[in-house]
Parts: C-alpha cells; structure tokens; sequence
C-alpha cells in the first residue's frame, strides 16, 4: 500500500506511543512534507496548506471513489465517500461535520467535499441532476459574495454558519438540497475593525458594475466615499478580484434562476445601504432633520420608497399609546442607531431572501422527482469556528457557544458513546478523561439561570430602561462562583480583565473575554415598526416581500419578537438534533500559522488546536477501541458460508459461538473481544480479510 511511502503514519491511532509531544510530532512531519491529511480511524485531520496542491484532480476521483477509508493515503475524499457509500448502501442520512478555527480551511473542505460527490454521481448524465449539481456548487459563489468577508484572520472569511443537506436518490445521485444558514454577522455592514472590510458585494457591485449601471445607482467606484465600506481601510486585497468576482456572482445568479429583475433588487438594496451609510443627522433649534446630502434621494430611489416617508422614519417613529397613534421624534442617538438598525436589517433581509431563493431552486418538495423514491440525505456543516478577536462582543459569544454544542455533540457521539457501549457489551477497557464542556454549554444556555436566560430577562424590562452595567451585575449575581464564569465586579483583582464592562468565560478552546457593551441591544435587535410598514410599501415587489410583518396594524402589535439569543439558542438545539439522528463523519481542520504560510508550522498555535479540539483524547479511545462491531447474527448471518463448521448450520452452540468457531479458524483472535451482545473487531484490515474470503467463495 501507497500508505506506507508516507512520512509519519497516516493514522494516529499506529503511533508507538499516543501523547501530545508524538501527536504534534507526526502532524509536523507530514505538514512539512506536504501531507495535510491524516486520520484518527474516520476523523479526518486537516491542516490548511496555504496553497494550491494537485490532489483534488479527476485522477484521485477514481482512486477514492468506492474504496475503504484504509486502501489509500489519507484524503477528504475518503470521507466524502464513506459518507456517500455508507448512506446508498445502508440507506442512512449521513453528516460531515466540519471543525475548526476561523481560516483552518473548512469552506475550502467543504467545497471540497461537494465537488467530490458532483464527479462521482450522476453517471447516465441525466439533466436534472446535472442542473441540481450545478445549483449546488455555484450556490457556494453567491452565498460567498453576500456571507463572506476578509478578516484579519481570514480574507475570505465566512461571517454566517451553514449547513447543507444534500437530498440523494435510490442510486445516490443528487436530486435536491436544502441550505440553513445561521446568524449572519450583520454588525459588519455597519463597522469593521481595522484591517477588514464589509461583505464582499460591496467591494464587487463598486468595482464590477458597469459605468451605467453605476450612473443609476448615483454611486462612483471609489469605495473611500461610503462610510460603510472604508473605516477598515482594506478595500483592496491582494488575494481578491473583486471585479472578477462580479461577473462569477452574476453568472451564478443567472444559473440559479435569478430573474434580471431580482438581481436588480439585489444590488439595488447594496447600492441604497452604501448611501444609507452616509446619511447624517442635525439639531436645529431643537428639531431633528437629516443633513443636507444626496443620500437619501437616492437611498429612497433605489429601495423604491417616498423620499419624504424615508426620511421621517429615520427621524421619528410612531407609538401606540393605549390605541391613540402618536408620533415621536428621535434624538440624534437615536436617529444614528435607528439608521444602523436599518441597514443591518435591510442586508439581513437580502440575505435571507437570497438564500431562500436558492433553495426553491432545489429544494427536492418542489422537485418533479419528489418522493418517487426514498431519498436520503448527506449535510454538510461548515459553521463559524472558534473566535478570539482584540474585542469580543455579542457576535463572538453566540459563535463561541455554537462551537461549544459542537464539541459537545462530538463528546457524545465520538467518546461517550463509543466508552458506554464497551461498558454496557462488558468489554475489557479503561476509562479515557476528557473535558466534558457540557457544564460551559449550560453557562450558556441554562434555561433558568444560563447568559441567554439572563439576558432576556433583562431585555424584557422596558419600564425602566436597563443598561448593559445592569446585566452585567445581574449576571455577577446568578454566575459567581461559577468555575467558567469571571468578571472584574466578582474579582477587582482579576489581571486578564481590564475593565469593569468585561466577562470572561472560560471555554473548551481557552478564556475569552467579552465586552458586555452592545449585548442588550443586539440581543433585543429592536427595528422601529415605522421602517417595516415603509419598505412593505416598496415599489419593488421583492423588498415588499422581505418585509412581510409591515403589513401588521401598530395597535396589533402586542407579542414582543423572540430576541436574537433565543433564535440562536433553538436554531443550535434544533441544528444539534438533526445532526444527532445522522451517521457523523467529522473533519477536523487545523490552522498552521497565522500569517498565511505555506511552510510554517507554528507548534505553539497548532498545539493548543490539537489540544481544544481534544485529538489526542480522540487518538486513544480511538486505540483501545474496535472499528467493527456486529451483532452475532448478523456476522453468523453474512460469515457462516466462509467455515465448513458454521455452514450450512452451526448446531454446537449459540451465535456467539458461531462467531468464535469462524475467528479461530482465520486465526483472527488476537484482534476481537466478545461483548454480550456484539462482536468488536479492532482493525478493519480484520474486516477487509473475511470479506475477501467471502467473495471468493462466492
Ligand atoms: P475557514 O472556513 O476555516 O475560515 P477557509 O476554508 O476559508 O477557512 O480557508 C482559508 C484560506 O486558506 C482559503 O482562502 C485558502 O486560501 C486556504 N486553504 C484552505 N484550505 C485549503 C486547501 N485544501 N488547499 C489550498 N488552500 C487552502
Ligand atoms: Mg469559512
């Protein structure tokens, strides 16, 4: 086998010895030969190469495609086709669950992953199909466009979670899918850090539209006249043709069955954002209005609204006040967050709506080939990873949890569960410790006394207006003592915290500290009702789509919206629950350095990865643990016919008799245990060699 040729082993489970120095030892060598995959069993591990390796072309097509996972070198490949394989044959949903911190390479795996199982299907060339596969791989390019943005981690840097299940039929070619995406990052159209930009549309419509088309829009394609694209000053990235990008974003919408008219909508709504961004507010003598700019007209003219009616509800809003309709007029703070609010909501919107737009190009209920067969379904979750960033906000704890029910959903399916059945099949075995997170996951999102729980309730308080100083001693107040939880009003003293404003959770993956600054109001993510009923008025029948609650009377309005952490909280049980009742493949991606490098192993960086994302822990339940096992009758079932004591019939015992009588004959013993119930074969090798026999004999 090829897999001998490799430096290193290709699984770490064959080390000599299994700890962290030996770990990072052969994950070293490898990385610097250029080996970026290894395994732990069927846990794929993958570091980011930081270039282009030729190892994705047709040719590995073929040398993957149907075969085990321990034929070949380690490649994702293998897993896209055991998950692909072990759902046609045994007729399973199946997952691939894609880990890691933000630029380790997981939309690149991903991708990846899709392109693969694109080559493999659809043999006969059907259309159908080929038109499913291509709405699914050209999604990626719209969804980066309006999802993704460069970060100082990442230039590319996806700002939303996604999962995508792909629906397959009988013969396992595509015939649907369907995408859920998970909080966007709006916070970003609005603010970037130093040295990031706004979501890559922006960039793309300044430089790839057509002079016309920018005439129209009243926009020049200088990207430092928009406030809402230059406080980051990046807008040029060396890795980015935004102008190139255009033209693909825009052949993809076509692909996708976006009509001329929606994608005018499209960059209509980028366009109107990009001057909502310049929009300023004055006091004069005490009345409010909107400095003297072209910005609104033109914001107004492209969302297809009255310029007069934009500009009043940017400036007052209207209350019901025991169901009397009045109207009360901002102040300039108000003015500027309800201007921002509106932006965000407005991108929010779009995005939403585009990415429902893909899905009723595939979703398989609208599909001609609906239900003609059972389908199964392969997802694919490639979710924000883990962030520490200078200041930690709202943003960062809601995509630090979902990496939490992440870690905690591979516990339970990856080391738990693996551990409970040798205990309850009485196989010989010695516990492994790991960190349970479990305990930082109800942090979080204890329904009585967790962050989200406390956060709400203070958001239910309007009476009095409370402050974010406020929640925070609320959450002093229900978390002290809490070993995960700290802050300076708990501790004075406490070093790593250097304002009273801040929280520290200690997570899974190290200590994060959170300003507690913003969390109220994003929590609450309030959109004055006025803004609802004017773009429900929109012209352009799409926006008016996107605002579907405008339509409410005000004095209707009585049921408070759920709050943003609450959303997030149900879509990650609910997102928790799907993946749970899938068969997991996991791959588990790694970042090398933090400057992009090709050839830099940082061993500090990639030691604390290996050691959060648990690897070693994985590597020894992994050891001491069987990658077979089967109830007796069923191995009786499909073995018998390979021993002339078993076949046609064994009379001298029980199954697990049966079973045995076959081990010892193929002098397998030293490679099985007996449980209860089961039969645990330690190697696959073992596996593959009974299969052999097998099919000779047959
Ligand atoms: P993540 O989604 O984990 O934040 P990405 O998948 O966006 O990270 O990867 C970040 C960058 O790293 C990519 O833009 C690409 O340049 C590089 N990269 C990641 N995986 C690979 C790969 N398999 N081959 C080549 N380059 C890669
Ligand atoms: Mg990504």
């Amino acid at each position: 086998m090829d897999m001998q040729k490799e430096p290193g082993v290709g699984d770490f489970v064959l080390m000599d010895k299994i700890d962290l120095p030996h770990f990072m030892k052969n994950l070293k060598i490898r990385f610097n030969e250029g080996y970026i995959y290894t395994y732990i069993g069927e846990v794929c591990v993958s570091v980011n190469p930081y270039k282009n390796k030729n190892i994705y072309g047709p040719e590995y097509v073929s040398k993957y495609k149907g075969r085990e996972l321990f034929e070949n070198p380690p490649h994702i490949f293998a897993i896209a086709d055991a998950s692909h394989r072990t759902m046609k044959q045994q007729g399973k949903d199946t997952c691939i669950v894609i880990s890691g911190e933000s630029g380790s390479g997981k939309t690149e795996a991903s991708k990846i992953i899709m392109k693969y199982i694109a080559s493999v299907t659809n043999q006969d060339g059907q259309n159908e199909i080929e038109r499913v596969k291509n709405v699914l791989i050209q999604s990626n390019s719209i969804l980066e466009a309006f999802g993704n943005a460069k970060t100082n981690r990442n230039d590319n840097s996806s700002r939303f979670g996604k999962y995508m299940d792909i629906n397959f039929d009988f013969k396992g070619d595509p015939i649907g899918g369907h995408i859920s995406k998970y909080l966007l990052e709006k916070s970003r159209v609005i603010h970037q850090q130093q040295g990031e930009r706004n979501f890559h549309c922006f960039y793309q419509l300044l430089s790839g539209a057509t002079e016309d088309m920018l005439r129209k829009f009243h926009l020049t394609r200088d990207s430092q006249q928009y406030f809402f694209v230059k406080q980051g000053n990046a807008a040029r990235v060396d890795s980015i043709s935004d102008k190139n990008d255009y033209r693909t974003v825009q052949s993809s919408l076509l692909t996708l069955n976006f009509t001329a008219a929606d994608q005018d909508t499209i960059w209509r709504i980028i366009a109107a954002i990009l001057h909502m961004g310049n929009l300023e507010f004055v006091v004069d003598e005490e009345k409010l209005s909107m400095k003297k700019s072209k910005s609104i007209e033109s914001a107004a003219n492209l969302l297809q609204v009255k310029k007069s009616e934009l500009e009043r509800a940017l400036c007052e809003r209207v209350i019901a006040v025991r169901g009397d309709i009045m109207r009360k007029e901002h102040t300039v703070t108000e003015a500027n967050f309800g201007r921002d609010a509106l932006a965000k909501a407005v991108y929010d919107r779009l995005f939403s709506w585009i990415v429902d737009k893909i899905n009723s190009a595939i979703d398989v209920d609208s599909n001609k080939i609906r239900n003609r067969f059972k389908n199964t379904v392969i997802g694919v979750l490639d979710i924000y990873g883990f962030e520490i960033f200078e200041n930690n906000s709202f943003e960062q704890f809601c995509i630090n949890y979902c990496n939490e029910k992440l870690q905690q959903l591979f516990i339970e399916l990856v080391l738990k569960q693996e551990q409970e059945e040798y205990k309850r099949e009485g196989i010989a075995w010695t516990n492994i410790d790991y960190f349970n997170n479990q305990i930082i996951c109800e942090l979080v999102d204890n329904s009585r006394n967790g962050i989200l729980a406390i956060m709400d309730d203070a958001c239910k308080m309007t009476a009095e207006k409370i402050t974010d100083e406020q929640l925070l001693e609320a959450m002093d107040k229900n978390l002290k003592g809490h070993n995960h939880y700290m802050s300076r009003q708990i501790k004075p003293l406490e070093k790593n915290l250097k304002l009273k404003e801040e929280f520290r959770i200690t997570h899974y993956a190290g200590d994060v500290t959170y300003s507690v600054i913003g969390f109220l109001d994003k929590n609450k993510d309030t959109l004055f009702q006025d803004f609802k009923r004017l773009f429900y008025s929109s012209m352009d029948t799409n926006i008016k789509e996107m605002w579907p609650e405008g339509a409410q009377d005000i004095t209707q309005i009585t049921k408070r919206p759920p709050t943003a952490g609450t959303i997030f909280k149900n879509s990650m049980l609910a997102l928790v629950q799907n993946l749970q009742c899938k068969e997991p493949h996991y791959v588990r991606c790694i970042k090398p350095n933090d400057v992009k490098s090709s050839s830099l192993f940082d061993e500090e960086r990639v030691k604390h990865q290996v050691s959060y994302l648990g690897l070693v822990e994985n590597v020894r339940v992994r050891r001491a643990g069987f990658a077979h096992r089967q109830r007796y009758d069923k191995f009786l079932k499909r073995y018998k016919m390979i021993s002339q004591f078993t076949w046609p019939n064994f009379r001298a015992g029980s199954d697990k008799d049966a079973c045995k009588v076959i081990i010892d004959e193929y002098q397998f013993f030293n490679d099985v245990q007996y449980g209860k119930t089961k039969i645990f074969i330690r190697s696959p090798q073992t596996l593959f060699a009974l299969e052999k026999v097998r099919n000779q004999l047959m």
